[in-house]
């Protein structure tokens, strides 16, 4: 797996799996828990999951998944803004540990913005940091003045900013995108499907035609031809792994890069960082 390399001096790998949803229903469970495994055997070895999803379900389901392969696994976690302060993420934090079953997180982000100030954040994160609960630290749903602010406390040492970012919302490429790269940071695009809007559209059906791939294959594949973005698709299907994973083999040519321009046109001005 192709990884990208963190201010740090730490990689992430480029293609993950999300686990949004997962956790929800106890009937899916044992589902969730072979899906995440059997992407792990792939190759899938990022995984991103939050102490909101499933109010803490999903991290319990990633625990169980990573059981016996901590080793393996490249773990992103994040923190609810309201328990960003310094005394609330350290409890927060050991909490998704116990869900995780494991004794640090590779990428710990804050899940977006709140009204806890970024120095006590940064500060939090760099205590967890100092005792080895967490790898690196990085954010979430962040535009470019808050990433600006950030700088101030942050050592510049931002591991990466997860947004939203796609074919259908490509609001990051104004800006925030450009911002990262001067900053040498890589961005983490999450719902690379647009929650699944995205795979009907009929530009990606034929260029996905023409490289005998699928419409989910050239979404992904339009997110890792870019220097310095890595993307995190969620599904529970291990055929549908199978497909994601095969992105990777997807090399899109000038012609296609233009078919989706056209399709799906770059910003033209600064659009706010979109949620969905
Ligand atoms: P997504 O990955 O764009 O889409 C997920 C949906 O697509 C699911 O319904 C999945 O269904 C389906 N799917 C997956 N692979 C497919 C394929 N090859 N063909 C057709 N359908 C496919 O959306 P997302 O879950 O919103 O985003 C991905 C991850 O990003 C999340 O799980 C989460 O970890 C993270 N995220 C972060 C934030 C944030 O605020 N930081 C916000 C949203 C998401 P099945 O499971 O049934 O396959």
């Amino acid at each position: 797996m192709r990884t990208l390399k963190m201010p740090s001096g730490g990689r992430m790998p480029v293609l993950g799996q999300g686990t949004w949803r997962m956790g929800e229903d106890p009937r899916r469970r044992a589902d969730e828990v072979d899906a995440l495994r059997y992407g792990i055997d792939l190759g899938l070895t990022l995984i991103d999951t939050a102490e909101m999803y499933g109010e803490g379900e999903a991290e319990k389901i990633v625990g169980d998944a990573i059981e016996g392969r901590r080793d393996e696994v490249f773990l992103v976690s994040k923190v609810y803004p309201h328990n960003a302060s310094r005394r609330a993420m350290r409890v927060a934090c050991e909490r998704s540990l116990r869900r995780l079953r494991t004794d640090h997180i590779d990428v710990y982000l804050l899940h977006w913005r709140g009204s806890i100030p970024l120095a006590e954040t940064f500060e939090a994160f760099f205590a967890l940091r100092e005792e080895g609960k967490i790898r690196d630290f990085g954010v979430s749903n962040f535009d470019v003045e808050d990433m600006e602010e950030a700088r101030q406390y942050d050592r510049g040492l931002t591991a990466t900013d997860q947004v939203l970012d796609n074919l259908m919302r490509r609001g990051i490429e104004w800006d925030l995108l450009p911002w990262c790269r001067r900053h040498h940071m890589p961005i983490m695009a999450y719902s690379p499907f647009h929650e699944g809007k995205l795979l009907t559209k009929p530009a990606l059906r034929i260029i996905a035609a023409r490289h005998e791939a699928t419409p989910a294959q050239i979404a992904l594949a339009w997110l890792l031809h870019q220097d310095d973005v890595a993307t995190i698709p969620k599904s529970s299907r291990r055929e549908r792994l199978e497909e994601n994973r095969g992105a990777l083999d997807v090399k899109l040519t000038r012609e296609d890069l233009a078919e989706l321009d056209e399709a799906f046109p770059q910003p033209t001005h600064k659009v706010p960082l979109a949620v969905s």
